[in-house]
């Protein structure tokens, strides 16, 4: 069995809905499948909580326009006026849900990270029946089970929970492996799973990747496919580099570098599950269903090719923490580290010397790591520095850490034209090299990284 994970990029406008729904019949046959919500739905159910919190007045509103958005898809799509009323009752049953979570928000004046996650997921609930209802109509067989049902257990932490996967495993024997039995195509809502005492969790926003990739482990699927509107990843970003050429393979760790710093491929987190149980991960191209997009598995392929990948992100910042002898002091490092952390924020990576200990972190958690620092007492450090101006660029490959020069090349490729390169880190990843870069150098930096590693006439022959 497969999963099938549809992210919201291909339910985006009817003709895109509808042509999914039908290549749904042709290859998601005694299949998972694991859906996002409708283009801009979670967006839409976040923008709402400041409404609800704002005025009551705006509440009825808010809904009506989520209300007529999978109406009109469900008018639009599905061929039988009784599908049309059954999804109709569904819908408004998880609306008014959705009512009492706005009008409690409006009532408490409070947004917790719960509520948070009970409004934001919700979007997959919409759209898991409105496909489900929709496959209904053209006369197959198919049910949505929710993850709560189906028992997708997570370590219960708002915003960013972790699949439980030995319990889901068990779970799955009573739940999701029955239903199958039962019925010939599957739906689960993706992008949340339950606590043990219930409570729905997020897995982040773009998490529904994740969700399909847990489920896939827990039933041991023999794929997890991802269907995309592109077919994969690439040698660059093809928005800034116009030669970027399409990887056809790629390992479980190459993918997750590049996940993590910045191409938007997969969610982060996916390798995570499928990794531990050696499932592939192919991405499907909705619009060429019959090619064959990216691999991952646990071959790297390309071995004549260091570099898979150049990537970058513009959500990088760095917070310095001047102190002496940081090496000596192997408390102050767990100090500052866990006060970032306990004001709920990410540390992205860090790197440390005698003197200096740099946090890479969000753009967003920049300030408010810097105010958590300065609460610190007896204060650790000497001196703060905060730095915003700046772009992360990664090189990924699985041959990095094994092939000479390769650090080498990339560097004299910045220096040729001329970049300065702000910080370095090299060694804590075997497939990545990452580096930053003052922003305004993002082009110029990526367009000479990939030149020398891509342009074949600059290429120098294989060692
Ligand atoms: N709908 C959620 C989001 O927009 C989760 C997902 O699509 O993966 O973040
Ligand atoms: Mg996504």
């Amino acid at each position: 069995m497969k999963v099938i994970k549809i992210g919201g990029g291909c339910l985006k406008g009817i003709k895109t809905i509808r042509q999914i729904s039908h290549l749904i019949p042709t290859y998601g046959k005694g299949n998972v499948i694991v859906v996002s919500a409708l283009y801009g739905v979670t967006d839409i159910l976040i923008g709402g909580i400041n409404k609800a919190l704002e005025d009551e007045e705006k509440i009825l509103p808010h809904l009506e326009i989520i209300l007529k958005l999978h109406l009109e898809a469900a008018s639009q799509l599905m061929d039988s006026e009784e599908c049309i009323q059954s999804y109709k009752a569904d819908l408004a049953e998880t609306l008014k849900q959705l009512e009492r979570y706005y009008f409690g928000l409006n009532f408490t004046g409070e947004l917790t990270p719960k509520m948070k996650d009970a409004i934001s997921c919700i979007g997959e609930r919409f759209s898991a029946q409105l496909l489900t209802w929709a496959l209904r109509s053209y006369g197959q067989s198919c049910g949505c089970l929710l993850p709560q049902h189906l028992k997708l257990y997570t370590d219960g932490k708002f915003g960013d929970a972790t699949v439980d996967l030995k319990a889901t495993t068990e779970a799955v024997k009573e739940t999701l492996i029955p239903y199958l039995a039962k019925h010939e195509i599957v739906f689960v809502p993706g992008f949340y799973g339950i606590s043990q005492s219930g409570n729905i969790t997020t897995f982040g926003r773009g998490g529904s990747d994740y969700s399909a990739a847990a489920i896939a482990a827990a039933v041991d699927a023999e794929v997890l496919e991802i269907w995309k509107d592109v077919d994969g990843f690439m040698t660059s970003d093809p928005k800034l580099v116009s030669d970027a050429a399409f990887i056809d393979r790629l390992s479980y760790e190459e993918c997750a570098e590049l996940s993590y710093f910045g191409a938007t491929i997969l969610h982060p987190r996916t390798v995570e599950p499928v990794r531990q149980r050696n499932i592939e991960i192919v991405i499907k191209n909705t619009m060429n269903p019959d090619r064959q997009g990216s691999v991952i598995s646990n071959k790297s392929g390309q071995a004549a090719k260091v570099i898979k990948s150049i990537t970058y992100t513009e959500d990088i910042s760095i917070l310095k923490v001047h102190a002496s002898g940081v090496g000596y002091r192997p408390g102050i490092l767990s100090i500052v580290a866990a006060a970032i952390t306990d004001a709920g924020l990410n540390i992205k990576s860090v790197v440390a010397t005698q003197t200096c200990i740099t946090f890479l972190l969000s753009q967003d958690d920049l300030e408010p790591a810097y105010n958590a620092l300065m609460q610190i007492e007896p204060v650790p450090f000497r001196m703060l520095e905060k730095e915003d101006q700046l772009v992360l660029l990664a090189i990924v490959g699985e041959g990095i850490s094994t092939s000479k020069g390769v650090a080498a090349r990339c560097f004299s490729a910045i220096a040729d034209v001329d970049i300065n390169v702000e910080l370095i880190s090299f060694g804590p990843s075997k497939a990545a090299l990452y580096f930053l870069l003052h922003k305004d150098k993002l082009h110029q930096g990526i367009h000479a990284l990939h030149a020398s590693f891509f342009d074949t006439e600059k290429m120098p022959p294989p060692a």
